[in-house]
C-alpha cells in the first residue's frame, strides 16, 4: 500500500449539521481533535469543509436551511467567517493554526491561478498549518446547486498531489443499491467504476447533503487516474481516520490505477 501521508479530508454538510440546519459542534470538535493528532503523527492534513450555510442559519436564528440559491449565498457569506473561527478556536486548542482557502472550480482551471493556489497550499503545508477549503459560494452557484464540495475536494487532492482523499459522509460507504432498502450491502473495495456501480449511485443525497453518491463517484473519477486513492467513510466517528491512515479497511476504498 502507498504511504498515506498527505491526506485531503472532505466533510459534508450532513456530517457537520443537525436536522435543524445548525452546526454540530460535538462532531466538529471530535474531527478537529483527530486531524490535529494526525498532524502530531507527522501527516499533512488539508480539510475541505462545508457547513458555512449551517452556521449562517444558526447566526440568524432561522428555523431551517432555505432552499433558494440567493438566500443560501447570503447565508454562506454570513456563516463562512464564523465557521472558520470555530475551526480556528478548536485547532488552536490542539496547537495548530489554520488558513482559509475559498476556491471556485473555474479558478483552478486558469493556469496562473492554479499555480498561485498550489504555491499557497504548499507553503501552508510547510508551515504545518491546516488549510481549510470551501467553495466560494457567494460568487459560485456550483456547489450550492450540484456538488456539495465532493468535486472541489477532488480538485484540491489533485492540486496538492495528495496520497489519499477521504470523503466523510452520513453513511458507512458506497452501497450496491439504495442504502435504505433491505438487502443493500456496502462495497468495501471498488477497483473500477463500471456502469453497474454508476447505477448504484442513482439515488439522490440526504435532505441536508446535496450531491449524494453521484458527485462522490465523479470525485473518484477525477483523482484515481492521478494515483490518488479515495475512501468514503462515515463522518459520525472521526476516530476511524486513525484506522484509515493505518491502511485498515474502513468504508469504501476506490483504488487508483496509476500505481
Ligand atoms: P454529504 O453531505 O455527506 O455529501 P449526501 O447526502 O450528499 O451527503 O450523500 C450521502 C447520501 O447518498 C447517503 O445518505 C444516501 O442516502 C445517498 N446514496 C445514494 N446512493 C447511495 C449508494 N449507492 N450508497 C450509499 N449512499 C447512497
Amino acid at each position: 500500500m502507498k504511504e498515506r501521508r498527505r491526506i485531503v479530508v472532505k466533510v459534508g454538510t450532513s456530517t457537520l449539521t443537525y436536522d435543524t440546519g445548525k452546526i454540530n459542534l460535538k462532531r466538529l470538535e471530535q474531527l478537529v481533535r483527530v486531524l490535529a493528532d494526525l498532524m502530531n503523527m507527522g501527516l499533512e492534513v488539508i480539510l475541505v469543509s462545508s457547513g458555512a450555510i449551517g452556521v449562517g442559519v444558526g447566526k440568524l436564528g432561522l428555523t431551517e436551511k432555505p432552499s433558494d440559491t440567493r438566500q443560501k449565498q447570503a447565508l454562506a457569506a454570513i456563516g463562512q467567517a464564523s465557521l472558520m473561527s470555530i475551526y480556528e478556536k478548536y485547532f488552536k486548542e490542539y496547537g495548530y493554526n489554520t488558513g482559509q482557502v475559498l476556491l471556485t472550480k473555474f479558478v483552478l482551471e486558469d493556469e496562473q491561478r492554479y499555480v498561485s493556489a498550489k504555491n499557497a497550499f504548499e507553503t501552508m503545508i510547510e508551515y504545518r498549518v491546516i488549510p481549510i477549503v470551501n467553495e466560494n459560494d457567494v460568487i459560485s452557484t456550483y456547489e450550492i446547486e450540484f456538488g456539495d464540495n465532493d468535486t472541489l475536494s477532488a480538485y484540491v487532492a489533485n492540486l496538492v498531489d495528495a496520497d489519499l482523499l477521504v470523503i466523510l459522509s452520513d453513511i458507512d460507504g458506497f452501497y450496491d443499491g439504495n442504502p435504505n432498502e433491505k438487502g443493500s450491502k456496502l462495497i468495501p473495495v471498488i477497483e473500477e467504476i463500471t456502469e453497474d456501480i454508476r447505477r448504484c449511485a442513482g439515488g439522490v443525497g440526504t435532505r441536508r447533503g446535496t450531491g449524494g453518491m453521484q458527485t462522490k463517484l465523479h470525485a473518484a473519477e477525477l483523482v484515481l487516474p492521478n494515483g490518488i486513492d479515495m475512501i468514503i467513510a462515515n463522518g459520525d466517528a472521526p476516530d476511524k481516520l486513525y484506522e484509515i491512515v493505518e491502511g485498515k479497511s474502513v468504508g469504501t476504498l476506490f483504488v487508483s490505477k496509476a500505481i
